[in-house]
């Protein structure tokens, strides 16, 4: 080899290696960190920061001890799952630093009742796991919840807050319910949720009858994932009738849904699921949008107008971007906004009440109507209910039900009416079913009724024959008639607009 070249594999040798040497002081350096992050990583996995509770991870290993023993001494084993109620409302309404404060405290007020042995975990932000002590003289499970439920009944006094917790309990027992932790925590959650459903603030022990009824649950919630794709939600359309002039006033659009196996679902039993699940979200767009098209088609057809009222959720109300949907259902349909009424229940506008004031007062600007549904059932506010643009009050048809029986029932529907006509609100029977409840309802001055009566909620054509039957004695509705909104606030009516 010439000289130049020995040079320069020399020089490449050096290089190579310097490079190597950077390499593999690097690797060492990072492995040499990574040692010593390992026990900060570790403690931190098996020790919750804020509280200072073992962690999901430490639990594993605790309970898997607590059921060997159990095994071997031939005795049962609980595992108690507590979940903190409305732990998202104080975050939201307080702050994260009062609802952690609140997180301490609490997990302070455990410690302080449970028994010695018993541990107690944090098992996720409002979620906290108890496992009870093995052995003879065990406090049963069921005893430390109550006495939790109790120690719970004082407040915590957090920045001069006075916060009431409630918890939902669910436990699971060794061997009866599970043999591994993995199994008796998924049936405590199992048991915490079916009590939560009933009650906030209960316990239960967990059944197989919850793993089947969470189980079907689940299949109707995947089964409605694909209801609107597939087509099997329809819309079906309610009379609700002036009580003066008996014409049709306007038609409540309802859901329904026909599943190709299941057959008919009622809306009671899948609403509260597209609620819990988001679904309401898309599901509530399409009934929107569906309506204002079909209107748009009916009054294509020659239809005199009718207004066509839909049903929000609390979850649209508050997620969605309400206003927009709102309007742009009402573009795609060529519909004016006087065709359009919203029904929300007392309880989805009082959630937050300035907040729906807010969008409230622009819906109702646009000249879109506002009712109150089921009222008398939820709780308001009477100086929001002044303070709010609406147009109606729909008396709850639980109230209607025993009108004819029940004096209690007359006071109510009285007392609804008068505060209605005070607010100078129109007042809607809901569920009204003989004669004898709408002369009754006439003679308290009630505006209009909706109920079997009349009609009960049929699909589009049938609607369409029946408006026909119905209007071939009366007079038709005008649009202007239509388009005027009652609210007191932000009276909308054609001439106005222009
Ligand atoms: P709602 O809005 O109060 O609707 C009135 C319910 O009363 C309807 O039940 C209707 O069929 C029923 N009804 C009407 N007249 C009578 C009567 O004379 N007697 C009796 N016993 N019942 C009568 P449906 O269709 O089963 O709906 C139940 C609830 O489901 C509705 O109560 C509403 O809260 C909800 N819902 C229905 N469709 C929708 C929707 O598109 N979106 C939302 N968010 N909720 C809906
Ligand atoms: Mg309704
Ligand atoms: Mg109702």
């Amino acid at each position: 080899m010439e000289g130049p070249y020995v040079l320069l594999a020399v020089l490449s040798l050096i290089a190579i290696g310097a490079v190597a040497t950077a390499v593999w002081l690097a690797l060492r350096l990072r492995r040499a960190q990574a040692t010593h992050a390992e026990p900060a990583t570790g403690s931190r996995q098996r020790h919750d920061t804020l509280t200072g509770l073992p962690t999901r991870v430490a639990i594993v290993a605790s309970a898997e001890q607590a059921i060997a023993e159990a095994q071997s001494a031939g005795v049962p084993f609980s595992v108690t799952v507590l979940n903190v109620n409305r732990l998202k409302s104080i975050n939201d309404a307080l702050g994260h630093e009062v609802g952690d404060a609140l997180l301490r405290l609490l997990s302070q007020r455990l410690r302080a009742i449970l028994a010695r042995g018993d541990v107690l975990g944090r098992l996720a932000g409002d979620e906290f796991v108890i496992l009870g002590r093995v052995g003879t003289g065990t406090i049963p499970a069921e005893v430390t919840v109550e006495t939790i439920f109790a120690a719970l009944r004082e407040p915590f006094s957090i920045e001069g807050h006075d916060i009431e917790v409630t918890v939902c309990a669910g436990i699971a027992m060794f061997p009866e319910h599970g043999a591994t932790f993995d199994v008796l925590l998924r049936r405590a959650e199992t048991a915490m949720r079916a009590g939560r459903s009933v009650a906030r603030g209960s316990f239960r022990f967990y059944s197989e009858e919850m793993s089947k009824s969470e189980e079907e649950r689940l299949a109707l919630e995947a089964d409605l994932r694909h209801a609107i794709r597939d087509g099997q939600l329809e819309l079906h359309y309610q009379p609700k009738v002036d009580i003066a002039s008996g014409r049709v006033r306007s038609a409540e659009a309802l859901l329904r849904w026909q599943h190709p196996q299941r057959g008919f679902v009622p809306p009671n039993l899948f609403i509260p699921i597209a609620e819990e699940t988001g679904l309401i979200l898309s599901i509530g767009e399409w009934v929107l949008r569906q309506a204002c098209l079909q209107m748009r088609t009916w009054l294509d057809s020659g239809m005199p107008p009718l207004r066509v009222s839909v049903n929000l959720s609390a979850k649209q109300f508050r997620h969605g971007d309400l206003t927009a949907v709102v309007c742009s259902a009402l573009e795609d349909a060529q519909l004016q906004p006087g065709y359009l009424e919203l029904e929300l229940t007392e309880s989805s506008i009082m959630h937050d009440a300035e907040a729906s004031a807010a969008v409230l007062q622009l819906l109702s600007t646009m000249g879109v109507h506002i009712s109150i549904d089921d009222f008398g059932t939820g709780y308001s506010s009477l100086s929001y209910l002044w303070r709010l643009p609406l147009d109606k009050l729909k008396i709850d048809r639980s109230f209607v039900r025993e009108l004819l029986s029940n004096p209690d029932d007359v006071a109510i529907v009285k007392a609804i009416i008068s505060l209605a006509h005070s607010l100078r609100l129109g007042v809607v029977a809901e569920g009204v079913e003989t004669l004898e409840q709408l002369e009754h309802l006439r003679e308290l001055g009630c505006d209009q009724y909706q109920g079997f009566y009349c009609s009960p909620a049929v699909p589009p054509d049938a609607f369409v024959a029946l408006i026909k039957r119905l209007r071939a004695e009366r007079p038709a509705l005008t649009e202007a008639d239509m388009l005027r909104t009652q609210s007191r606030l932000y009276a909308y009516t054609p001439e106005s607009a222009a």
